[in-house]
């Protein structure tokens, strides 16, 4: 591992990720406001300019997390709904790529995305069956794996894994949950277990370590611009 991005899910989390990647080199950040996050009294109404602020630094990489999450009921799907769209528009105007969360919500993202012009970006903690996958995929999407991939009886993501196009998978850590078998009850997760769920999915495929290490990377460093 050589570099890290970032994720923020808030205004304040995103300032804070802009600020870690201000301090070092190998750090890049992301900013946007996660659907559990969008319905918060503390979002202020010019939260697009704020963001746009961020998104203007040359080391914000990415517009998100933004999407759907219809497991949790912290906003209504309505409002996520909006403030996906407002997101993807944003990283049309900035010719970014977005970091989508989805999770009990495969249909209304998959429609949403499809649907806009010109998304582009990596579907993050990936949890979906491949029927999901394979639009999106045409459509341009990477998807990134979490410790979650290593879970004995998430067969239907270890599916997507196996069958999607190597130049498209990335891994992240998606911390403080979801650390990788068999360290599933540390937390918080740390990035240092992100050669764990490479070797799984090196497993999974027949490939070596070594050649999957080289295609995420080289997939990260041309889809975040790196
Ligand atoms: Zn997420």
């Amino acid at each position: 591992m050589e570099r890290i991005i970032c994720v923020g899910i808030n205004i304040p989390t995103s300032e804070r990720a802009v600020e870690l990647a201000e301090k070092y080199p190998n750090i890049y950040a992301s900013a946007g406001i996660h659907p559990n996050d969008c319905a918060e009294a503390e979002i202020p109404d010019n939260w697009e300019k704020i963001l746009s602020d961020m998104l203007a630094h040359p080391k914000v990489v990415a517009v998100g997390e933004t999407g759907l999450d219809y497991y949790w009921d912290d906003a209504p799907p309505s409002k996520q709904k909006k403030f996906l769209q407002a997101h993807l528009d944003l990283a049309q105007s900035f010719d970014l790529p977005v970091v989508i969360h989805n999770r009990d919500a495969d249909q209304d993202v998959l429609t949403q995305l499809i649907s806009h012009p010109h998304a582009k970006g990596v579907m993050h903690c990936w949890s979906a069956p491949w029927e999901i996958a394979r639009p999106l995929i045409e459509k341009g999407f990477h998807i990134s794996f979490t410790g979650s991939v290593t879970f004995k009886k998430n067969l239907l993501v270890q599916e997507v894994a196996r069958q999607m196009p190597l130049d498209r998978l990335l891994l992240e850590t998606d911390s403080p949950f979801l650390t990788p078998t068999p360290y599933r009850n540390i937390k918080p997760n740390e990035p240092k277990y992100i050669p764990v769920i490479a070797e799984f999915i090196a497993n999974l495929r027949g490939i070596t370590v070594d050649d999957l290490a080289q295609a995420t990377t080289r997939n990260a460093d041309i889809l975040f611009q790196l």
